[in-house]
């Protein structure tokens, strides 16, 4: 069957391709009816091409429709051939001005925050590289996809509107030139022609609905061939919807991903092709399987020609953009054709068509047609304004088929109103010719129908679907910010008069929300319910931005201004009639006023926070302030229709509810009310709430007796009677025995004093107070910097933001504070300037209570550390405007005078709990206030004014009778002198002070300037004493505490000492005390110091006593005690890796060999340690008790841990460092088995050929153990035994059974970990794998030394220190352990290697064998065969031989690979005696490989790689033998300095010029050179057929990244999924180590690994970085660490912006820039292999990222 159907295709094709574009051009250049004949054409031929089988063949359907289908319309459209026509075309096209790049989804897309429009102007990188604005502050996101760039367009940019290379265009340009003159009239005629039936047929087959005709094209051929296609939506998940596919139309989980992956991208896809039938079947099963909870998917049976029409209507389209492309003219013809009105009138032109039909259409289809529009319509000047009014007459059907939609906005027509609405002309013409404004905020009125019977929004607890078309309704807001975002510099009569119509609706809107949401206190019972709250507060927060924008519009026009403020008044009115009905007026009077209000308790009756049209008025009110109309023309205003009472009414009502809160009065009402009060405040809400609330107070206050409005305020805070009646107040507190209710009334009380201190203070809007607009937000700076220094972004969040996103922080930032820049952690601080804080007020009306106290503390704080006075007095204010300048005198009120006097009063009494000393508090600093105000009045005292401020006479006059009080002045003398009022003394005494200031002012203005008085010197000195006295007194207490704390923490060492789990901050004491044992080592003299060999200096070593951490007691480390452990990590490591592609084979099977490690160290096995010690039973009993309770845990919780108990991981009990298994302390293994060497010592030749001997001996032996089964052998007489040598003999090993028992389980979890195999104590491999892990782990630590330019020893931290020592000494005693005879054979093999025999063949090369890997492994085995050697010969001699003989063979190996480039570059002809002899090796090495090796003649050269190529080798041995032998190293070697190489070769025992070795062993090392060299792989390295490494080796660093971030996000844009045929990828990750790109977190680039589905990063890792990974993400600016597959943990980027600080997730978008420390830090983690131990500790810290799926990623 297949096979048929590919002959078929192939037949087909071929006859199609014999099709000739030209002459079929020809024919309908020739046609009466165009029409008709394309149509034919399509009809036949379309089919024929399109949908032939199951799966698209995209290929092959582009090329045959370009061929037979396109190409004639290209033909006809030039009239010639268009590979000349086009051309010309493009020829005579002026290129255009205007960039238009569409933006791919994750493109970086810029946007310049000085020159914007408004924030939705972006230019692509390109334009943005080449443009003015990369100097300014710019702004960097990354694109959704969708949009494009604004680059040319002179209305988006107040500067630079072109880039270099779209400026060039621009000379010529005559604006309105129309672009069809350049064209011919033929080809116009001929554009026409066919761009409008190709575009109709587009239009109708894509809207096109039945299912068994086609419009105007007749079914050439009727097969019975259906597909059963798959639609997008976003209800369902990719899980439901693969899972459905598997069962529905039986595929594989495979196919079913790639068709999910299609259907989510393009919105549909075919997932069966066939009869009616077999589709239909295939569609009720996905019917049926997904409509359960949800609505089904949608699926449907398409007939075969269908879909083909509709794939090539699809290609249409892409096609005319494509050809637009080529001439302006061509565009406008294109636009021309696709407005143009059908037969039909009204909305039938094809892009009206295609608009309406938009929810109707799929994802792919919509995004095609929207790219057309914008290529089209929307780079045509003159259409775009003509689309915009298609757009905006069929805006509310636009809309309403929005709603209904299921797809995300970015593929809605909808969304292109941001294209259209924030072109500022456009803008304007839609309002004033559309109606614009107002058809917004009705459509959307029309979509929020819940009222209640009053008409006022009612949100009732939602649904998911109410909730998510909530948010669709949302996007009109959108709409509406994008209309009013520019304002309007010139204003005709017909936009104000729709202005104000629009205006008029938008009333409507707040009118319903005006007393929304209305709540009544609970009493008894809590509520039952939460109700719904979030949704009108969302309403509300949406509108923020509108309703400031409104008020800006409004301001910019007098005759609007006055106009709005009338209709607010109005509906206001409309909202609050019937205030005042059915109410008795009550009437209330205190200190001989009286005024009447009505009965209302905010206790007992609804009350709501949502009062949108009195805010606005108060807008609109302070606006009115500003302008000189006020003044002028009072009579314009309505001002006398005000009713200052009706205004103040019920934000008084908002602000007595959140005192009452405050106070504990609404308990019962639950979290949605405590949450509506905390938004109420918040910054993103308080400009059109909590602000403006206070401003309509102000305003009420400014129009009628202060007395009055006093007296109204506290009849609503239910006080009134506490004040108006005399001793009430202290009645009620002694009568009352509730506590509660007395607190209660505390509290309000101190929260009226602060609401009447932020009606008089806050005057820093333009039009309250007489400032300018960055006054306002210098200080709110001051305020949020008087809490702590604070970073960028926190200042940021704590500003409102304007519709341009900008807080205006820059533009004064600078004036009142410093920046600190941040160190390798934490970020840029900025702190307050030390002139600012006189500014500071302390009950500055942003505050939080939290942030009010720690404010208070810090500021104190700063006055005692500058040996100030703690008073914190109300800072000097700015006047008044005008219409707010009556307001002050509520100060000097006779109610308010009362207020003060009362509370001093109880103050004075001090008795009963009725009183408070934040109540006192409050009152100073009113009356501080008053006396501010007062000094300014008399200071700025003109001529012609007489002060009416007359505050410091009237509280020095005593209260009136009948309570015959004293004065407030001479209660303030009182309570200066009150003990318990210590705190607020030196606020007193500032009140005194200034009170005294005054009076002098007043008598130096009322007469001649007065001198001081002896009274006041004299009342001034006894201050002064009284000042020096307490002063002293404080000295005394100061000192006193400081004994009592000093006490106090050394009790707490004793506690630390006590409690381990409270040490972690002494770590570092601890890590210096357990190793200090090490350092009491006797001093050895200056004497020349051997590491190795019989020349070794001997050592003796000193007792070591160590404590344990877990029971704390001390114990030796001997090798017949108890073993000691130390908390040890092992992991694979591939960061010295030269080779990252290398397949390692199945470790499980037994043949994998790892005796050999490879140069290229693809994957080594290292250990690391903190360095705590315990017993090795304490251990034991820890460990069990964690595994025992994260059993328990995980039956009971079935959450992980950040450590894998199965995998035998554990937290180190006192660091919490993530350990897998224990290291043993061992006392200095080698001396145990140093027997006296009482023979000479051999040479090495001598020594090479006993060993050899030996050897063979054992090689015999073995065979004879095999041959001894089968019978008698006469091999054992053969056998001569060379002398001393007992292959019979049997160590006893020395270790006590505890320390052996250690020794097994340390070794074992290396191989576990290493092989990554199952645990086996007797495989053979555990001794290599810990030989390798001891000169892997050696190796490491050698270059991160070097990397720092640190000297060898001396540097190291005691930690690695101590687990070094300790890991060579396991090395070389495990052996004790392990299988002799394995370990003997290892070491034959071994040393076969460089002295071959014929027992070992095939191994590898000397060239492929890493020389300090078989160094150790040597050393550490060859203690198995000379523990049976009793001839005399000493261990060391054997070391010493086994190091020179591998020193050679690496020598060999650098000269062999030695990349040598004779460029006589500096170099020296000295000919020295080194130099001439590496030049003799070398001849000698060229005899051996026949002349193959490149002929150096330099000694130099040679000289100076030889010895860089060893030093490494050189270095390492170093460390190896100091940590084996114990030998101290050279004080030379622990500094950096020169001739590090000659004593480097003095402390190993080696000859300063190396080849030496070889002359003096050139008996047995000629024919070894030569062996080596005859090696096959040799010989092919030398003919250059493989490759080799060089030495030395370079060090691996994590990948270069560039400086601006924005080059990695275009990187990253660019990138697209490797699996999904050139998707762009969701989360695009990097990797670090090797510079990989992936696609992360993403079901198409999952694989399989180890049976389970893992995310690409995880199985990146594995090949990488044997299962640790580094990434950054370059979508969130985040760095990844990955340990595994359940381990990982986010770190900050190395990218930091220009304030210090990172942006994680690219949330405020400033430019950022590489940190090369942070970098530097994050590669030394990596290098130290640190990265899982970062993980446990991230984890251990956060337990939520322990949740997250890390192999997902
Ligand atoms: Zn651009
Ligand atoms: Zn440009
Ligand atoms: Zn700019
Ligand atoms: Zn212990
Ligand atoms: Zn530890
Ligand atoms: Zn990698
Ligand atoms: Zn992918």
């Amino acid at each position: 069957m297949a096979a048929d159907l590919e002959a078929e295709v192939q037949a087909i094709d071929k006859n199609l391709l014999e099709c000739s574009a030209e002459e079929i051009a020809v024919k309908w250049l020739q046609a009466n009816d165009l029409q008709k004949e394309v149509y034919q054409h399509l009809a036949y031929y379309v089919p024929k091409i399109y949908c032939r089988g199951p799966n698209p063949a995209p290929q092959r359907e582009d090329m045959l429709a370009q061929h037979v289908l396109l190409g004639p319309m290209e033909w006809y459209l030039c009239g010639e051939d268009p590979a000349f026509g086009f051309p010309k075309l493009e020829q005579a096209n002026k290129p255009s001005h205007l960039c238009g790049r569409v933006f791919k989804v994750g493109e970086p897309t810029y946007s310049c925050r000085d020159c914007a429009v408004d924030p939705t102007c972006v230019l692509c990188m390109e334009c943005f590289l080449g443009s003015i604005h990369r100097e300014h502050r710019y702004r960097m996101t990354t694109s959704g996809g969708g949009g494009f760039c604004d680059c040319g367009d002179t209305e988006a940019w107040k500067e630079g509107p072109y880039c270099q290379k779209h400026e060039l265009n621009t000379s010529e340009t005559a604006e309105e030139e129309d672009p069809l003159v350049h064209l011919p009239e033929d080809m116009v005629a001929r554009a026409y022609n066919i761009f409008a039936i190709t575009f109709k047929y587009a239009v109708d087959i894509l809207t096109w609905e039945k299912e068994n005709e086609l419009p105007g094209l007749e079914m050439i051929e009727k097969s019975d061939t259906y597909y059963c296609m798959l639609f997008n939506d976003e209800v369902h998940t990719y899980e439901q919807v693969i899972y459905t596919l598997q069962k529905a139309v039986n595929c594989t989980q495979k196919e079913a991903i790639g068709f999910a992956t299609t259907v989510d991208r393009d919105g549909r896809r075919s997932v069966r092709y066939g009869d009616f039938q077999y589709c239909d079947q295939a569609k009720s099963v996905i019917v049926r399987n997904t409509s359960r909870q949800t609505k089904p998917l949608k699926v449907q049976v398409m007939h075969s020609s269908i879909v083909a029409h509709q794939s090539f209507g699809l290609k249409l389209l892409t096609w005319l953009g494509s050809v637009i492309g080529y001439s302006d003219g061509l565009r406008r013809i294109l636009c021309q054709v696709g407005l143009q009105e059908g037969p039909d009138g009204e909305n039938s032109s094809l892009v009206d068509k295609l608009m309406l039909y938009d929810s109707k259409l799929w994802k792919g289809a919509r995004n095609v047609y929207h790219q057309l529009f914008m290529s089209s319509l929307l780079m045509d000047l003159k259409y775009k304004k003509l689309f915009a009014i298609r757009f905006a007459r069929n805006y509310r059907q636009l809309q309403r088929d929005y709603m209904e939609d299921d797809h995300e906005r970015a593929v809605s027509v909808a969304a292109l109103s941001v294209q259209l609405f924030t072109v500022p002309t456009l803008a304007r013409m839609l309002i004033t010719e559309e109606n614009l404004m107002t058809t917004i905020i009705k459509t959307f009125m029309d979509h929020l129908r819940h009222r209640d019977i009053q008409g006022r929004f009612q949100f009732e607890r939602y649904t998911a679907l109410q909730a998510f078309k909530f948010r669709r309704v949302q996007s009109l807001i959108l709409d509406l910010k994008y209309v009013l975002i520019s304002k309007p510099t010139e204003w005709s009569d017909d936009l104000r008069c729709k202005f104000l119509e629009g205006f008029d609706a938008f009333l409507e809107l707040l009118k319903c929300m005006q007393g929304m949401d209305p709540i009544t206190r609970q009493v008894g019972q809590h509520i039952e319910m939460e109700p719904e709250w979030e949704a009108a507060f969302t309403l509300q927060m949406k509108l923020t931005l509108v309703i400031s924008m409104m008020q800006d519009w409004c301001a910019l026009d007098e005759k609007v201004m006055i106009e709005a403020y009338k209709k607010c008044l109005t509906v206001l009115m409309q909202c609050h009639s019937g205030f005042t009905d059915g109410e008795q007026p009550i009437v209330l009077s205190m200190c001989g006023h009286s005024v009447e209000t009505i009965r209302y308790c905010v206790s007992q009756e609804k009350v709501s926070i949502h009062l949108p049209v009195s805010r606005l008025l108060a807008g609109l009110h302070v606006l009115l302030s500003k302008t000189e109309v006020a003044y002028k023309f009072p009579e314009l205003l309505p001002l006398s229709e005000l009713s200052p009472p009706m205004l103040i009414e019920h934000p008084l009502r908002c602000l007595v509810l959140c005192a009452q809160v405050h106070a504990g009065m609404w308990r019962r009402n639950g979290f949605s009310l405590v949450n509506q009060i905390y938004y109420y405040h918040n910054v993103k809400c308080r400009r059109e709430m909590f602000d403006k609330d206070i401003v309509m107070l102000q305003t009420g206050v400014s129009m009628m007796d202060p007395n009055h409005f006093l007296m109204i305020m506290l009849s609503r805070f239910e006080l009134y009677q506490i004040f108006s009646t005399p001793d009430y107040g202290k009645r009620f507190s002694t009568e009352n025995t509730n506590k509660d209710v007395v607190q209660q009334n505390n509290t309000l009380i101190e929260e009226m004093l602060y609401l009447i201190i932020m009606i008089v203070g806050e005057r820093f809007s333009p039009g309250i107070g007489q400032v300018n607009a960055t006054d306002e937000i210098k200080r709110e700076i001051i305020h949020q910097l008087s809490i702590r220094p604070m970073a960028h972004s926190e200042l940021v969040k704590a500003l409102p933001e304007d519709e341009n996103r900008e807080t205006g922080m820059e533009s004064v930032i600078e004036e009142v504070a410093c920046f600190k820049k941040p160190g390798l952690t934490g970020r840029g601080l900025y702190e307050l300037k030390p002139e600012c804080a006189k500014n500071f007020n302390l009950y500055f009306y942003h505050f939080s209570r939290a942030e009010q106290s720690k404010a208070e503390e810090a500021q104190r704080k700063l006055k005692r550390q500058n040996r100030e006075d703690t008073a914190l007095p109300p800072p000097a204010l700015p006047p008044f405007c005008p219409l707010f300048a009556s307001l002050v005198n509520i100060l000097q009120s006779d109610v308010m005078l009362c207020i003060m006097g009362t509370i001093l009063q109880w103050a004075v009494e001090h008795n009963g709990y009725a009183w408070s000393e934040s109540m006192l508090q409050r009152v100073l600093h009113l009356i501080g206030m008053a006396l501010q105000e007062e000094k300014q009045h008399l200071e700025n005292l003109s001529e012609e004014n007489v002060v009416t401020f007359t505050f410091t006479q009237k509280i020095s006059k005593p209260g009136e009778a009948p309570s015959n009080s004293p004065s407030i002045l001479a209660m303030l003398e009182t309570l200066q002198n009150a003990p318990h009022l210590e705190v607020h003394k030196d606020m007193i005494r500032w009140i005194l002070k200034t009170f005294n200031t005054i009076k002098k002012l007043r008598e130096s203005s009322s007469s001649s300037p007065v001198v001081e008085t002896e009274g006041n010197i004299m009342e001034e000195s006894s201050r002064d004493k009284d000042k020096a006295e307490r002063k002293r007194k404080a000295e005394i207490a100061r000192l006193r505490r400081e004994k009592i704390m000093a006490q106090m923490s050394e009790m707490q060492r004793h506690f630390i000492n006590e409690n381990k789990e409270l040490f972690q901050q002494t770590l570092e004491e601890l890590d210096t005390s357990t190793s200090g044992v090490h350092e009491n080592s006797p001093v050895i003299s200056d004497a020349k110091l051997t590491a190795l060999g019989p020349e070794q200096t001997r050592v003796a070593e000193p007792r070591q006593v160590v404590m344990c951490i877990l029971c704390q007691e001390e114990q030796e480390v001997k090798v017949d005690s108890r073993a000691m452990v130390l908390a040890a990590f092992i992991q694979r490591s591939t960061v010295l890796s030269k080779n990252r592609n290398k397949i390692t084979p199945d470790p499980d099977t037994e043949k994998y060999d790892p005796l050999f490690m490879h140069p290229d160290l693809s994957c080594g096995t290292h250990t690391g340690s903190c360095g705590h010690i315990m017993h090795a039973h304490c251990w034991q009993r820890y460990f069990d008790a964690v595994q025992a309770k994260e059993q328990r845990r995980q039956q009971r919780l079935r959450v992980h841990t950040s450590y894998d108990v199965e995998n035998g991981e554990f937290l180190c009990p006192l660091c919490e460092c993530l350990s897998n298994t224990v290291i043993p302390l061992l006392p200095p293994p080698r001396v145990l088995f140093n027997r006296l060497d009482f023979s000479s010592q051999p040479n090495l030749t001598q020594w090479i050929k006993t060993v050899s001997q030996q050897v063979k001996a054992l090689h015999l032996l073995r065979n004879e153990d095999c041959a001894s089964h089968s019978g008698h052998s006469e091999k054992m007489d053969q056998l001569q035994l060379p002398e001393g040598f007992r292959p019979d003999f049997k160590l006893k090993n020395p270790y006590s059974e505890s320390i052996k028992e250690m020794l097994t389980t340390f070794g074992t979890a290396t191989y576990k970990v290493g092989l990554k195999v199952h645990p086996n104590e007797e495989d053979p491999r555990v001794p290599i794998m810990c030989w390798g892990s001891c000169a892997y782990t050696i190796q490491t630590i050698e270059r991160i030394l070097a990397d720092e330019d640190k000297p060898l020893f001396g540097h190291l931290p005691c930690r690695q220190d101590d687990c070094l020592t300790s890991l060579t000494r396991f090395a070389a005693a495990h052996w004790t352990v392990s299988s002799l005879s394995a370990v003997q054979g290892h070491f034959c093999t071994l040393l076969a290697s460089l002295v071959p025999n014929e027992k070992n063949g095939n191994l590898p090369c000397i060239l492929d064998i890493d020389m300090f890997h078989l160094l150790v492994s040597l050393v550490l085995s060859f203690p198995a065969i000379h523990c049976q050697d009793f001839s005399g010969v000493s261990l060391g001699t054997g070391d010493l031989h086994l190091f020179h003989l591998v020193t050679m063979a690496h020598i060999i190996q650098i000269l062999l690979t030695s990349s040598t480039e004779e460029n006589g570059m500096d170099q020296e002809n000295t000919n020295s005696e080194e130099e001439v002899a590496v030049l003799t090796l070398y001849k000698f090495l060229c005899q051996c490989t026949g002349s193959a090796l490149k002929e150096i003649s330099s000694g130099w050269h040679l000289w100076r790689n030889l010895k860089a190529g060893i030093m490494p080798f050189l270095r390492c041995s170093a460390l190896f033998f100091h940590y084996l032998n114990g030998v101290p190293a050279p004080s030379e070697i622990q500094v950096n300095g020169a001739n590090q190489f000659e004593h480097l070769c003095s402390y190993l025992s080696l000859p300063n010029n190396l080849t030496c070795l070889f002359q003096e062993n050139s008996e047995i090392l000629n024919p070894l050179i030569e062996s080596w060299c005859n090696n096959n792989e040799v010989k092919r390295y030398l003919e250059g057929k493989r490759h080799a490494i060089s030495y030395a080796r370079e060090s691996n660093k994590l990948i270069d990244l560039p400086d601006d971030y924005s080059c990695l996000i275009n990187q990253a844009s660019n990138f697209s999924c490797p699996k999904s045929g050139g998707d762009k990828s969701r989360a695009p990750t990097l990797c670090l180590v090797c510079g990989t790109m992936l696609c992360s977190q993403s079901y198409c680039c999952q694989t399989e690994l180890e049976g389970e589905d893992v995310g690409a990063c995880t199985a990146h890792t594995y090949t990488c970085g044997s299962g640790v990974g580094i990434f950054l993400r370059v979508r969130e600016c985040q760095v990844l660490f990955l340990a595994g597959k359940t381990k990982g943990c986010f770190y900050p980027p190395p990218y930091l912006d220009d304030y210090g600080e990172t942006d994680q997730g690219l949330r405020r978008g400033n430019p950022l820039h590489l940190c090369k420390e942070r970098f530097k830090k994050i590669q030394k983690l990596w290098q130290q292999h640190s990265i899982t131990e970062e993980i446990g500790h991230a984890q251990e810290a956060n337990q939520t990222l322990v949740g997250i799926d890390w192999q997902h990623l």
